[in-house]
């Protein structure tokens, strides 16, 4: 009952809708990768608050920066500097390659790519945008035109100016046609050709270029493009892609802005940010979730000269860079290299990526299990060779059966198809094997049932 009013009154709790657990969890609170529910049940968070509390649910030396920073200075508005905010700007860019040194700080993800496309329009004058299908870059009016991810986008006419092409998806290929033109299979996995000599970013930078030719001649402002797709259904794309496809959008005369929104402080392992393990540095870095371990914040980084076109104008954002999201989110910077975090997320995600891919043997249902670090997605199908996506109400049957062994994990894909594992990237090799264990049982019991 008390839910169903929180429902009527707050719309903002999507629990059932964006999840569908049959009974909405009422979370009462959490310690590192734990929550509880009201009733006392214990869960392993695989899903981080969607990929957000990268720290830990209420991690020790993040909670006492805030409570410290509480009681000295709360809110200035952007009119007074402050330490915290000094403090952090210079902390944030250390991580950044050059000239990415500028940064403007937000509230959410949605106010960071609204803003990023602002300073894209205003620095080159022109006024389109292009992203990948199937992508998410935000709610706001603004936002939701660069967002292609039709779950998340409202029956009214998009922002103008907004396109998309042709997500390209290592697993999937270009729905209904072949990967490469020189092979008849659909996907860049069953490939032949060795990759070296593989047309298929061809086909995708063709995709591309037709956007170009059809929407948008000469009136590229910016191209948004995650490093590896979150709520899309963690799509991974060809070696390569993304810097060509900077290429190509760079001489038609746009900027390359990296939504790091997801793939940001670490979380893919390997590297701080997404965008490097694809070769390329960005004109603009849009950030959020993971930068301030659940507290709301945004950020957008470029170069002076980018800046500079963009301070003509006043910028005004009366909580962006408040000092208790500057004190959390340099809390988080600090943890994130005293504990080794980044070192925790490649370690622990590629145990778990090699023993998802011994479930991906065992059961006829798992399609692809791919990601980096602790950005994971586990494609779901009815087989393996028809490929098709398994439906939402099998999906939701799996993860009500992990969460009544005590394990949330996430959902996303265009068809809601894929298990989407990103938990607080402190979690051990003990807590992935737990998951593990329960997913492969979930696992059994759906297929037993079916
Ligand atoms: N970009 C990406 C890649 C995201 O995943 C999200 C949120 N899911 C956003 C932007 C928007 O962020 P916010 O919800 O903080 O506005």
């Amino acid at each position: 009952e008390k839910l169903l009013k929180i429902r009527k009154l707050n719309c903002n709790a999507m629990t059932m809708k964006v999840t569908n657990y049959k009974k909405p969890l009422f979370i009462h609170h959490g310690f590192m990768q734990w929550l509880w529910d009201v009733d006392g049940s214990r869960y392993l968070d695989m899903y981080a608050g969607i990929a957000t509390v990268s720290q830990g649910h209420c991690h020790p030396k993040v909670t006492k920066a805030a409570q410290e920073q509480l009681q000295r200075l709360w809110h200035t508005s952007a009119i007074y500097v402050h330490p915290p905010i000094q403090e952090y700007v210079e902390k944030l860019v250390s991580h950044l390659p050059e000239p990415l040194n500028v940064v403007y700080l937000t509230n959410s993800g949605s106010e960071a790519n609204d803003l990023a496309l602002l300073m894209a329009r205003l620095h080159t004058g022109n006024f389109d945008a292009i992203t990948l299908r199937g992508s998410y870059h935000g709610g706001s009016p603004l936002t939701m035109g660069l967002t292609s991810n039709t779950v998340y986008k409202y029956p009214v006419p998009s922002s103008p100016g907004c396109y998309n092409t042709m997500c390209p998806d290592v697993f999937r290929g270009l729905w209904g046609g072949s990967h490469c033109r020189d092979s008849p299979v659909q996907t860049i996995r069953e490939c032949s050709c060795p990759p070296d000599q593989c047309h298929a970013n061809e086909r995708y930078l063709e995709q591309l270029e037709e956007v170009f030719i059809t929407s948008v001649p000469s009136r590229i402002a910016a191209f948004f493009a995650e490093p590896i797709q979150g709520l899309g259904g963690i799509v991974q794309y060809p070696k390569n892609f993304l810097k060509e496809a900077y290429k190509l959008v760079r001489e038609k005369g746009g900027l390359c802005i990296a939504d790091e929104v997801q793939t940001g402080f670490g979380r893919t392992g390997s590297h701080f940010w997404g965008f490097q393990s694809h070769d390329v540095v960005p004109d603009i870095v849009t950030m959020a979730k993971g930068i301030a371990n659940g507290f709301p914040m945004g950020a957008v980084v470029t170069s002076e000269e980018i800046a500079h076109s963009f301070a003509k104008g006043l910028h005004f954002n009366t909580f962006g860079g408040n000092p208790l999201a500057c004190s959390i989110a340099s809390a988080v910077l600090d943890t994130i290299k005293e504990e080794r975090i980044q070192e925790n997320c490649a370690v622990v995600g590629t145990h778990l990526l090699k023993e998802l891919a011994k479930l991906r043997d065992k059961y006829e249902i798992i399609g692809d299990v791919r990601g980096k670090g602790l950005h994971i997605g586990v494609e779901m199908v009815t087989d393996k060779a028809s490929r098709d996506p398994l439906p939402p109400e099998a999906m939701i049957h799996i993860m009500e059966d992990t969460k009544d062994m005590g394990v949330l994990v996430g959902r996303g894909g265009i068809y809601g198809q894929t298990f989407r594992i990103q938990p607080p990237m402190c979690i051990t090799k003990e807590d992935a094997d737990f998951f593990l264990a329960v997913f492969d049982q979930a696992l059994n019991n759906y297929m037993e049932r079916r």
